[in-house]
């Protein structure tokens, strides 16, 4: 198997049951679905997280004050009229609170109107996995005029999707949600197999949670992106190994494939004009400040394809000041090329994160949420991911 080595492939596989592996190995294909169309590449899914309630935790109070959720119900009970039901009923006994995007992703479907199927007002997005496999994560029974996303767009993992309602064939207010995993690239997400999603969810959430230091958020962003395998730590000193891999995940490439090892993975960087030939060694030797600032400004030119970053802009600026004693690193690479020590895995991750063009988007004022629904208290986290890939930025979440 190529991708032996591939840390972070081996760790997305690794985590399905085996049945579930020998059908990721057989969705392995080289293009994206048709029905992607000309749509601009969207980045990997990496690390996941719950929809509803705490990212991290069923059962636990969220992020946002929403309250704890309950599964009320799982996959494989049946349903009236004799079909199985299909994904996990997450509740709190009310309804309103914010849907977040469980995964990186591209929106497939955003149905605003009608009973559809039972599903009522749903949201699918399709998530790339490293491993070349798509899977869809289908968050239904929306309330009314919530939707804030649009098909086509690009979500990061955490962004609020929409609020939890009772559309559709739903007896109480809750979100009926999935997890599909496509047998090939153009099977349809109706069709693809229904997994656990609770365990789907589990066995992929990031080992680094947004709220515990001032890497943090950047660091689960990159795991969310496939950026970063979760076996490296933030103390660690970077690896070039590693860095070639965060590269490789970040740059904008129509690529499904990746060397198995990381000197082919040094390989194609150099080939795709993101590494310097002259200037790259072969690992596991540490990175210095001098050529991660070197491989940044080669990244520049051949841009980003990752999720929105997870901070305001603000909050970015101020963290990057107290790092690298400048507000945006990427536009003073030759300062950040002589920073005294070695980076540390998180400092690359904000300094990636500071690559993406979100920085420079002016802020629109947010529009109030077109619904009625129990006032949520300011969000005190990390605001509203939006959806950016570099250049392609669409309009923000309201
Ligand atoms: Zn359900």
């Amino acid at each position: 198997m190529r991708r032996a080595a591939w840390t972070l492939g081996m760790l997305a596989l690794g985590a399905l049951p085996v049945a579930v592996q020998a059908r990721a190995e057989s969705a392995r294909v080289a293009l994206l679905p048709a029905w992607v169309g000309d749509h601009p590449r969207f980045g990997w899914s990496g690390a996941w997280m719950f929809p509803v309630g705490s990212p991290y935790e069923i059962g636990k109070p969220g992020p946002e004050g929403s309250p704890a959720y309950r599964i009320n119900r799982c996959i494989g009970g049946h349903e009236e009229g004799g079909g199985k039901h299909q994904g996990a009923d997450l509740s709190c006994g009310h309804g309103g609170d914010l849907v977040r995007a469980a995964g990186h992703g591209l929106v497939v479907k955003a149905e605003e109107h009608g009973w559809n199927g039972g599903y009522g007002r749903h949201i699918v997005i399709a998530h790339r996995l490293v491993d070349g496999g798509l899977v869809y994560s289908v968050y239904a029974h929306l309330q009314d005029q919530s939707l804030r996303v649009k098909k086509g767009q690009i979500v990061a993992a955490g962004q609020p999707l929409a609020r939890v309602g009772r559309s559709g064939h739903a007896s109480s207010e809750h979100l009926h949600f999935e997890v599909r995993l496509a047998a090939g690239q153009d099977e349809a997400w109706q069709n693809a197999e229904v997994l656990d999603p609770i365990t789907f969810v589990t066995e992929h959430l990031p080992v680094y949670e947004a709220v515990r230091s001032a890497d943090t958020p950047y660091l689960e962003w990159a795991e969310c992106s496939a950026l970063l395998a979760s076996a490296d730590r933030a103390d660690f000193t970077l690896l070039r190994a590693t860095w070639w891999q965060m590269l490789a995940r970040a740059a904008k490439q129509s690529r499904d494939d990746f060397p198995a090892d990381s000197d082919g993975v040094r390989r194609m960087l150099i080939g795709e004009g993101v590494l310097d030939a002259a200037g790259s060694s072969a690992p596991p030797d540490t990175l210095t400040w001098a050529e991660l600032a070197r491989d940044l400004r080669r990244l520049k030119k051949v841009g980003l394809m990752v999720a929105r970053p997870p901070l305001t802009p603000a909050a970015h600026r101020a963290l990057c000041g107290s790092e690298f004693d400048t507000p945006r690193p990427t536009l003073a690479l030759d300062q950040l090329a002589k920073k005294k020590g070695v980076p540390r895995l998180g400092e690359a991750c904000v300094a990636l994160a500071d690559l993406s063009s979100s920085w420079d988007v002016t802020k629109k004022k947010p529009k109030p949420p077109a619904v009625q629904g129990p006032a949520l208290p300011p969000v005190a986290t990390p605001p509203a991911r939006g959806l950016q890939a570099s250049g392609e930025v669409d309009s923000h979440p309201h």
